[in-house]
C-alpha cells in the first residue's frame, strides 16, 4: 500500500510540472529537469552490426512508423530468408540476426530504412493530419517527399502543428504545419515563432540548403 501510495503522488507531482508548464505541455518536456534523467545519444543500429558470432542486420521503420502491409510483408521476407526473430532496437529499428543480403535489398524495397547514411534518419515527423485532429498537414508524407532534397549532415522536423510531438527539441531546420501554410523554424523547435511562411511548393528548395 505504502509503494502505492507513492507512485500515486510521483504520477501527481509529474502532472502537476506538466501542466504548469502551460496547455501545449507534453510529458517529454521535463526532460532535462530533475524530473526525467538526462537524455543521451546511442549509435545507430541501423546497418550490418558485427557480433561475437556472425551478424545482426538492423533496419529502421521510417520516421518510426509503417503501416501493417509493410511490416506483414517485412515478416513474409524474413520467414523466406529463415529469420525467426526481429528483435526491437532504439531508433525505431528491428535486429535480425544472421540475415543475408538479399534480406537488406528486400527490407529497403519494402520502404524500410538499411542504411544509417539514409536521409530519413535525420528527418523527424509525426502522423500530422493523415491522424491527428491537431495536424494542419499530412507531416510523414511530406517528410518522405522531402528527405531525397535534404541537405547533408542537417537535421529536419516536419511537424504537423506547433506542439512539436515527434522531436520536443530543436532541428536544423523544422516545418511547422499551419492552417496559412508551413512555419520555417531554423535552429529551433516546433513552438518557436517562425522565421518564414512558406508555401507547399517551396519546401524542397527550404531543405536543400543548410540554413542559419
Ligand atoms: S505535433 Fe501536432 S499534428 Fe503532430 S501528432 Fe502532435 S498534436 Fe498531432
Amino acid at each position: 500500500m505504502i509503494l502505492r501510495n507513492d507512485a500515486l503522488m510521483i504520477t501527481l507531482r509529474h502532472l502537476r510540472q506538466i501542466a504548469d508548464l502551460g496547455i501545449t505541455a507534453r510529458a517529454t518536456d521535463l526532460a532535462g529537469s530533475a524530473a526525467t534523467p538526462h537524455r543521451t545519444r546511442s549509435i545507430s543500429p541501423i546497418g550490418i552490426l558485427a557480433l561475437r558470432d556472425g551478424t545482426a542486420t538492423g533496419i529502421a521503420l521510417p520516421f518510426g512508423s509503417s503501416d501493417h502491409a509493410a511490416l506483414t510483408a517485412l515478416a513474409d521476407t524474413a520467414i523466406s530468408h529463415g529469420i525467426t526473430e526481429l528483435r526491437l532496437a532504439p531508433h525505431h529499428a528491428l535486429l535480425a540476426t544472421g540475415a543475408p543480403l538479399a534480406f537488406t535489398a528486400e527490407a529497403a524495397a519494402l520502404g524500410f530504412v538499411t542504411s544509417p547514411d539514409d536521409n530519413r534518419t535525420r528527418i523527424s515527423a509525426c502522423i500530422g493530419s493523415d491522424g491527428c485532429a491537431s495536424g494542419h498537414v499530412p507531416a510523414r508524407a511530406i517528410a518522405a517527399r522531402l528527405a531525397p532534397h535534404l541537405a547533408p549532415v542537417t537535421s529536419l522536423h516536419v511537424s504537423g502543428c506547433a506542439k512539436g510531438c515527434a522531436h520536443p527539441r530543436r532541428a536544423d531546420v523544422t516545418l511547422v504545419g499551419r492552417a496559412d501554410g508551413y512555419g520555417l523554424v531554423i535552429s529551433g523547435m516546433a513552438g518557436d515563432t517562425p522565421q518564414a511562411l512558406l508555401r507547399a511548393d517551396q519546401l524542397e528548395s527550404a531543405v536543400a540548403h543548410r540554413q542559419g
